[in-house]
C-alpha cells in the first residue's frame, strides 16, 4: 500500500465513543453455586469482556465498584457510584452501570437526584437471568445499554428488555418477565425493537456542567400501611427515623378509626420528622383531598408523593432531608419535579 493511500486508510478510521461500565454486581453477572444458589461471580469482569459487540460499538473500561446481590444495596453505595462518575465525567463519552434488579430502581432514582444537569448518559442495566445461563437476557440488555449509552440522550435511564426508562420513574414490576421494568405513570422515553425510537422529551447532550449533588440523609424509613398496622409502630419509626414514606392506600388514604394513624403523623409531624404519603398501588397518585381518610392526614401534616414510585418518593426524601429539615422547604421540594419525577401539580 503506497504512502498516500495508508494516510487516506488512518484518517478515515472513526474513532469510537468512550464509555465506563460501572459494574455492582447483580444477576447478570451471577453465577449459580450448588448449594448457595446464585451468587456473585468472583470473575465478574471476564464474563462482560465475553461479549465480543461491545468492542464494535465504543472503547469500554471497566471499573468494578461493588460485586453484591442488590438486595444488600445501602444507600451509601449510591453516592459511591455517584461520585466515581462524577470524578470521571470528563474521560467518556458515556457510562454504563451494571446493577441487580431487585433495588435497581432505588438505585437509579438516587443516581437520578445525586448527579443532575446531565450533559451525557447514564445508563443502568442487569438482567433477570445471569450472563452465563442458556436464555439469558444479559447480553441483549447491556448490548442495548451501550446502544443507548452512546446516543444523544443526556440523562440518568434504566434500559431493560425494550424499554428506555427515567431513572426515576422505573419500577420492578415482574421477578419472572424478562420485561421486568415498567415506566411508572409516564410514557417510556424510548423503545429499543428493529431501532432504538425516542419518545419527544428526552434530555439530549450539551455542554452544560454536570450537577453533583451528594447530600443524602440516610435516615429515612418506609412502610406499607396495613390493615391492623399498630400506630406505635410508626411512633417507633419516628423516634429513629428523621423522615418517614408512608405507603397508603389508593388515593393516599389510611386507617383514621380503629387503629388511627392520625394522631402519630400529627405527633411526628410537631417533632420535626416529615411523613409522606405515596400510594401502594402501581400506577396512579395521590389524591389526598379525595376521601376523608385522606384528607384528615393531610391536615395533620403529612406531604402528599403524587405520582412518584415509593422508591423514588424514599430516595428523594433522602436527598431533601440531606440538604435541610425546615418542614415547609422539605414539603416544597417534595412537590416540586426536579428531573420528571412526578406531575407537579398531579
Ligand atoms: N437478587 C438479584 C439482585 O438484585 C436479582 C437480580 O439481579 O435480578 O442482585
Amino acid at each position: 500500500m503506497t504512502k498516500a493511500a495508508n494516510l487516506t486508510k488512518s484518517t478515515n478510521v472513526v474513532k469510537k465513543p468512550k464509555i465506563l461500565l460501572l459494574t455492582t454486581g447483580g444477576t447478570i453477572t451471577m453465577v449459580k453455586d450448588s448449594e448457595k444458589g446464585l451468587v456473585p461471580c468472583s470473575q465478574a469482569d471476564s464474563l462482560i469482556q465475553r461479549i465480543p459487540e461491545i468492542s464494535q460499538l465504543a472503547e469500554m473500561d471497566l471499573l468494578p465498584l461493588a460485586n453484591i446481590d442488590s438486595s444488600n444495596v445501602l444507600p451509601s453505595l449510591w453516592l459511591d457510584i455517584s461520585e466515581a462518575l462524577y470524578e470521571r465525567w470528563d474521560d467518556y463519552d458515556g457510562f454504563v452501570v451494571t446493577h441487580g434488579t431487585d433495588t435497581l430502581s432505588y438505585t437509579s432514582a438516587a443516581i437520578s437526584f445525586l448527579l443532575q444537569e446531565l450533559n451525557k448518559p447514564i445508563v443502568i442495566t442487569g438482567s433477570q437471568v445471569p450472563l452465563e445461563e442458556i436464555g439469558s437476557d444479559g447480553r441483549a440488555n447491556l448490548i442495548n445499554a451501550f446502544r443507548v449509552a452512546i446516543s444523544d440522550i443526556a440523562e440518568t435511564v434504566v434500559v431493560f428488555g425494550s424499554l428506555i426508562i427515567r431513572g426515576t420513574r422505573a419500577k420492578k414490576t415482574s421477578a419472572f418477565d424478562l420485561q421486568a421494568f415498567t415506566s411508572a405513570n409516564v410514557l417510556p422515553l424510548g423503545s429499543i425493537g428493529l431501532s432504538i425510537r425516542y419518545e419527544s422529551g428526552k434530555r439530549c447532550r450539551s455542554r452544560r456542567k454536570p450537577l453533583f449533588q451528594p447530600f443524602l440523609n440516610e435516615s429515612v424509613a418506609m412502610i406499607s400501611v396495613f390493615p391492623g398496622l399498630k400506630p406505635e409502630v410508626l411512633g417507633f419509626l419516628a423516634e429513629k427515623y428523621s423522615g418517614i414514606v408512608l405507603e397508603g392506600y389508593g388515593a393516599g388514604n389510611i386507617p383514621t378509626e380503629g387503629l388511627s394513624l392520625v394522631p402519630v403523623i400529627q405527633a411526628s409531624v410537631e417533632k420535626g420528622i416529615p411523613v409522606v404519603v405515596c400510594t401502594q398501588c402501581l400506577f396512579g397518585s395521590t389524591e389526598m383531598e379525595l376521601y376523608q381518610v385522606g384528607r384528615v392526614a393531610l391536615e395533620a401534616g403529612a406531604i402528599p408523593a403524587m405520582d412518584m414510585t415509593p422508591e423514588t418518593t424514599f430516595v428523594k426524601l433522602m436527598w431533601v432531608l440531606g440538604q435541610t429539615h425546615d418542614l415547609k422547604t422539605v414539603e416544597s421540594m417534595m412537590r416540586k419535579s426536579f428531573l420528571g419525577e412526578l406531575h407537579e401539580g398531579g
